[in-house]
């Protein structure tokens, strides 16, 4: 894929630069470019181009706009010691991307192209990816790459004209002064995704869906939701934006099978990773009740949620409208895979399993 390059003529200066990653939040600042690439029936992908960031506009009869046809990625770019900048695992993004496409009848972006794209974008904005030294930070870049249905048109069909893009966003390390346990709201009246619907695609709509129940989690002074089955409320999904895992007192690491939950990439590594410690590993149905009884019998010594912007952290308290369940007694293993990945991901630490990419 050939991308072209319109070079921002004002981007942002360096002492704005450096105030904005000194405390860059997440999701607020952007940097100065974005990348786009069209798509029709005929042409194909085309025009890819890195243009100044800049805001879209739009027809109102947009095809995205009334039936909601969007994909979206998220992963980061992180800055190493040596000044050289890495993302991890981004074939794993550009795949999922794919699967996504194929449930919403999208246009399939080639790995390759979609890994060229995000490279690209990277390398134009290099100057935004935070550097970690001396302030122990866990700063990145953070991507998000998206496809969208452009066409105009009010009809509901698969689109004619479908656009992809990539911006980028510094971002912060996700806890503040130190790891704290996440407290969960368990959702007996919502569910996320059902049999044959978009549960394992990363489209929008899962995420309008996911927040009912995540304004009645904050109500509840929980930071995130868990989502239960569609069909028994007893077997669990995931969170609003994480995968779930459990430790058991025999070693055992087991997180719920895939189907209807988002395939996460850090998911997927970390049960490569416990194998290679040498546990078990179960992906299965999990049910409430064993989350409930395993925590208060002990056979559950740890429970962990995962994802690109927590990486991995404690489970603390489960709570729902039938009572609560406290934190499990450790949190061992659970720190033991937060500093592996961390550690590769910063280059810290050996990518022993050739994760990591340079851009
Ligand atoms: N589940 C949901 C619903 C998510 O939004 C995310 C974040 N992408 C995850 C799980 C974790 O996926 P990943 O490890 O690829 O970030």
């Amino acid at each position: 894929m050939q991308i072209s390059t319109t070079a921002n003529p004002t981007p942002v200066d360096d002492a704005r630069l450096a105030e904005i990653l000194a405390n860059p939040g997440f999701g607020t600042h952007f940097t100065d470019h974005m990348l786009t690439v069209e798509w029709t029936p005929e042409k194909g992908w085309y025009d890819a181009r890195i243009t100044p960031y800049g805001p879209l506009t739009l027809d109102p009869a947009t095809a995205v706009l009334h039936y909601a046809q969007e994909t979206f990625e998220g992963m980061k770019a992180y800055r190493h010691a040596d000044g050289s900048v890495w993302t991890f695992r981004p074939d794993q993004n550009a795949a999922r991307m794919v699967r996504s496409s194929q449930r919403l009848a999208f246009p399939e972006l080639p790995i390759d192209d979609f890994v060229a794209c995000v490279d690209a974008l990277v390398e134009a904005d290099q100057r935004w990816v935070p550097a970690n030294e001396g302030d122990g930070g866990e700063k990145s870049l953070y991507l998000r790459p998206f496809m969208f249905a452009s066409e105009t048109f009010l009809g509901v069909r698969p689109a004619q004209h479908v656009t992809f893009m990539v911006i980028a966003s510094p971002a912060g390390a996700y806890f503040k002064g130190g790891i704290k346990p996440v407290n969960l709201w368990l959702s007996e009246s919502f569910t996320r995704a059902g049999r044959g619907g978009m549960g394992a695609a990363k489209t929008g709509g899962n995420y309008a869906s996911s927040l009912a129940a995540q304004r009645e989690a904050i109500e509840m002074g929980c930071d995130q939701v868990v989502f239960l089955d569609d069909q028994e409320f007893r077997y669990i999904e995931e969170l609003g934006g994480m995968n779930l895992f459990f430790v058991h007192r025999d070693g055992r690491v087991v997180t719920p099978e895939t189907g209807t939950i988002l395939e996460g990439i850090t998911r997927a590594s970390i049960l490569e990773l416990a194998g290679k410690l040498g546990h078990a590993v179960e992906e299965r149905k999990v049910s409430i009740d064993e989350w409930r009884d395993g925590v208060a019998s002990g056979d559950i010594t740890e429970v962990f949620a995962c994802g690109t912007a927590a990486v991995v952290t404690p489970v603390g308290e489960l709570r729902s409208p039938s009572g609560v369940t406290p934190a499990p007694t450790s949190t061992d293993l659970t720190m033991r895979l937060r500093e592996s990945l961390v550690g590769m991901q910063l280059g810290r630490a050996d990518d022993t399993f050739g994760w990591m990419h340079r851009v």
